[in-house]
């Protein structure tokens, strides 16, 4: 999970890590009101990089100038990301963009520092045309990284006097950091020096989904809708698209070609959703509920290859609470006769064929 600018920000602040003074809005208006000095810089909250580059960063040196700017970028898509929010900041005065990370390196297993003195730019950039101005430390998970360790790194990229020993600092505070909060990446792209001072003019910090459990007060995950969540709760894997016909299959290779042969007879899938293996009436009845919840679907397609899942389960599950909207299913395997004398007796059709089933799911999303 990636966490927006902002509440990076408000972690590195937390951790000693100096950031500029900034404030949240979500209108172009709200900017005429900030206590901040100005210039100021606007800055979409969007969770994809290079917004500098998109347009999504952009100085302001009145409150008119930052209302009219900030409604741009309020406006904005970036990269297919709506931008609803915009951090301002007082403007730093930038004299030098360096690089620092700490980032999971899964070949050698350990957190590992990344730095460079030719920061601000995307780092792949720097790593390809000029390897040695990358500074690498694998970090022992346990001696830990110390402040004698971010010192050599310091010496490593040409610092010196106090800005060595705050470097050093920065990078233990960053190191702790994402050791507590079970990052994979903790980024500040630029770490700038401003008259003298350092500053984590960016940050990004991405966290180990799977540490979630962990990490409980962290902001909700906003790549995630309320029915994912919800989905996630019942631990069934559920993911929405834009179409319009629901999917739910059991297995993610089934589930996968699901949705291709959904999309191959031109269809478009509103969501899908993996009740699993061994999935029970009650997970499909919840699976069920799940998808049909979705604002605009118009079909649903439910594709089922009994295994250890039972056709006879399912199709209890399905003729319990007939789905509201047309339905196409496909059910074989395990328990298939039963489920099928089930599903008649609601008077439901099931077909064998899984293409027959996905052209009926797409038809049917056509009102045909
Ligand atoms: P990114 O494009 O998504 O990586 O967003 P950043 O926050 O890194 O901003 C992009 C670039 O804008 C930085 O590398 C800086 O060069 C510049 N920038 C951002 N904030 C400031 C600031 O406060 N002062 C100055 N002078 N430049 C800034
Ligand atoms: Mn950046």
């Amino acid at each position: 999970m990636r966490l927006h600018e902002y509440q990076a920000k408000e972690l590195f602040a937390a951790y000693g890590i100096p950031v500029q003074r900034g404030v949240v809005v979500d209108r172009a208006e709200d900017v005429l009101t900030l206590d901040l000095r100005y210039p100021v810089v606007l800055k979409a909250q969007v969770l994809v990089g290079g917004r500098g580059k998109a347009g999504g960063v952009q100085l302001a040196a009145t409150p008119e100038e930052a209302r009219e700017k900030a409604a741009r970028i309020l406006g904005m898509e970036i990269r297919g990301e709506r931008v609803r929010r915009l951090l301002v900041v007082e403007a730093a005065r930038i004299d030098r963009e360096y690089y620092l990370a700490f980032v999971v390196d899964r070949s050698s297993r350990r957190l590992t520092l990344v730095a460079s003195a030719e920061g601000g730019v995307d780092i792949e950039e720097v790593a390809r045309r000029t390897p040695e101005r990358i500074v690498k430390l694998a970090v022992d998970p346990a001696l830990g990284f110390h402040p004698f360790h971010g010192r050599w790194v310091a010496r490593r990229l040409g610092l010196s006097g106090p800005l060595l020993g705050q470097f050093a600092e920065i990078s233990c505070s960053l190191y702790r950091l994402a050791c507590e909060r079970d990052a994979e990446l903790a980024e500040i792209n630029p770490l700038a020096l401003c008259e003298g001072q350092w500053l984590a003019v960016d940050a990004k910090l991405v966290v180990d989904d799977n540490a979630r459990p962990r990490q409980p007060d962290l902001p909700a995950d906003e790549e995630t809708t309320e029915l994912e969540r919800m989905a996630r709760e019942y631990d069934l894997s559920y993911v929405e698209l834009d179409g319009d016909i629901a999917i739910i299959g059991n297995g993610a290779g089934l589930v996968m070609s699901t949705l291709d042969m959904v999309a191959h007879f031109g269809g478009r899938p509103a969501n899908f959703l993996d009740v699993g293996g061994g999935a029970s009436t009650e997970a499909m009845r919840r699976a069920l509920d799940i998808v049909l919840r979705k604002p605009g679907v118009r079909a649903l397609f439910i594709n089922i290859f009994g295994g250890i899942t039972r056709c006879d389960d399912v199709a209890r599950a399905i003729a319990s609470a007939p789905p509201p909207v047309p339905t196409s299913i496909r059910l074989t395997g395990t328990n298939e006769e039963e489920g099928r004398r089930i599903l008649e007796q609601a008077g439901i059709f099931a077909f064998t064929d899984p293409e027959e089933a996905a052209r009926r799911a797409v038809a049917l999303a056509r009102g045909q």
